[in-house]
């Protein structure tokens, strides 16, 4: 597939025998219709000679379609009633429908595709007149043409493109996509490049570049651009008839008319209705009068239930999800609470509440290291429960716990949250005053030891217990000689045994 490679299509066309050419019957009444002096008589002559062509051109004339109510006989009589743009159009679709009929022998989907170009055609011929575009015959062979690239396509890659044909016309799968993945060109650049060999003009090359984005449209030509959107219409309404996920092509056929031509849904119906037979009609003018295609109804119950399924499965989708997020954020904040609940028993003691020796250890070095770099004031209390021995040998160990327990509680209502009361190990506990002067701790102390000298800790009902407990305090604005944490709880520490020794519940310094 690959022996072929080129920068520029026309290039590649250059290089290959056998590319799609258009009848010389075709390329000369094409010629004679782009000049203006040429004459309905001279155009009919012209015609006379292909009888395969004339014949079309009567069938067409004659068909409902037009509406006329005698029958004609004669090309020259056609080519009076149609029109020039009309013969112009029935010409080369003629040509251009049998260059794709051609192959059908062989490759299956070009039937496909060329009853897709044919339906493409009428129904971008049918919004021009409902949007009143001047020139809905011109609008016919845009359509028509929109997909003449693939004809060049397979004549180049053979097998390889038949593929992709078939992605496209039977699993309406994006064909740009697989060309520019797989070929050197799409489809819309050979279409543009066979179209400039035939000589055709500007109004119809132009949209085939157009017609699967119509982005870059506005550098165009007014007339052109208008007749890309209607062609980009067209193969989105082909996408309905002809491609499998109906309800998603309606849909998208529904948004881009409204942004295109500010088609109302009512519209859309109405547009899509009675088009089958028109295509069909306008088949059998061509000689395919086999042509079968399924209703516009039909083709909206079932684009409803596809679009419900779709609904359903978005709206089950986004309560998975929504589930899924909610599992998450429990799963975070469980996490964060496990987490909490770790931190905290890494700091704390458990019996106490207060924190632990650790915490306390590290506390106490970050703030007199603090204190001592800003000459700044900081206090320590030792606090040790008098003769704990003998509560825990006359009421038991169990009670002894409640005490600590009790004293731990007590300790952090009486404390700052600026303070940091710690157990310091057994009943000992001490309280990190940080930015206090000796004065201010002492003054805290006496308020702690009274507090818990006449607080009633919970015992058997009615028997109130009471418990005291002696204090040392050290500080280190008043005592420069202490140089390290060690040494100011030594100093607090010597103060508690003083207290002891002088009798217990009372505080030293
Ligand atoms: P002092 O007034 O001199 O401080 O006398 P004391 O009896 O309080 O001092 P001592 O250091 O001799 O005894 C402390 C007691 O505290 C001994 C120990 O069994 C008890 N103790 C230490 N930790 C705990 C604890 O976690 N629970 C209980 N129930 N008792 C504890
Ligand atoms: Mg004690
Ligand atoms: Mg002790």
């Amino acid at each position: 597939m690959n022996e072929i490679k080129a920068t520029d299509p026309q290039l590649l066309l250059d290089r290959i025998e056998d590319i799609p050419a258009l009848s010389p019957v075709v390329s000369r009444v094409l010629g004679l219709l782009d000049e203006d002096d040429s004459t309905a008589r001279q155009i009919a002559d012209l015609i006379q000679n292909d009888t395969a062509l004339s014949s079309r051109i009567l069938k067409a004339v004659n068909s409902a379609y037009y509406g006329f109510t005698s029958r004609v006989t004669t090309v020259s009589q056609a080519v009076v009633l149609l029109g020039l743009d009309t013969i112009k159009s029935i010409v080369l679709s003629t040509n251009v429908i049998e260059m794709m009929v051609d192959n059908t022998g062989t490759i299956e989907d070009l039937h496909r595709l060329w009853e897709r170009s044919l339906f493409a055609a009428v129904a971008g011929r049918k919004m021009a007149r409902m949007i009143k575009h001047e020139t809905p015959e011109e609008v016919f062979m845009a359509c028509l043409m929109m997909d003449v690239g693939m004809l060049v396509q397979l004549r180049i890659h053979g097998a390889d493109y038949e593929g992709i044909l078939a992605d496209d016309v039977r699993h309406g799968e994006d064909i740009v996509v697989s060309e520019t993945s797989r070929l050197e060109f799409s489809h819309e650049e050979m279409g543009e490049a066979i179209l400039r060999r035939w000589e055709l003009p500007e109004f119809l090359v132009r949209p085939i570049v157009h017609h699967h984005d119509l982005r870059g449209i506005e550098s165009e030509d007014p007339a052109i651009q208008r007749i890309s959107r209607l062609v980009h219409m067209a193969r989105l309404a082909g996408r309905i008839f002809f491609s499998p996920g109906v309800g998603v092509a309606l849909r998208d056929f529904r948004n881009e008319s409204r942004q295109q031509f500010r088609m109302s849904p009512d519209e859309v119906d109405e547009f899509f209705r009675g088009i089958k037979e028109e295509v069909l009609e306008v088949a059998a003018q061509y000689g395919f009068s086999n042509m079968s295609l399924p209703s516009y109804t039909e083709l909206l119950d079932e684009a409803n239930q596809e679009l419900e399924d779709l609904n359903a499965t978005y709206e089950r989708m986004n309560r998975e999800l929504k589930a899924a997020k909610q599992k998450a954020e429990e799963l975070a904040l469980k996490l964060r609470e496990a987490n909490e609940i770790l931190q905290r028993m890494a700091n704390h003691d458990t019996l106490t509440g207060l924190y632990n020796r650790r915490y306390f250890d590290d506390f106490i070095e970050r703030e007199f290291e603090r204190s001592r770099r800003y000459r700044r004031t900081i206090s320590l209390i030792i606090l040790d429960i008098d003769h704990f021995k003998s509560v825990n040998d006359n009421y038991g160990h169990q009670q002894g716990d409640t005490i600590l327990s009790e004293t731990g509680e007590l300790l952090r209502q009486l404390t700052r949250t600026s303070d940091m009361a710690a157990r310091y190990g057994g009943e000992e506990m001490v309280i990190i005053l940080p930015e206090t002067t000796l004065y201010a701790a002492r003054i805290a102390a006496e308020k702690i030891r009274r507090a818990i000298e006449s607080y009633e800790y919970s015992y058997r009902p009615k028997e109130p217990m009471h418990i005291t407990v002696s204090m040392g305090i050290a500080s280190l604005a008043e005592d420069s000689e202490i140089s390290s944490p060690k040494e100011l709880i030594a100093k607090a520490d010597a103060c508690l045994y003083r207290a002891k020794e002088e009798g217990r519940n009372r505080i030293c310094f």
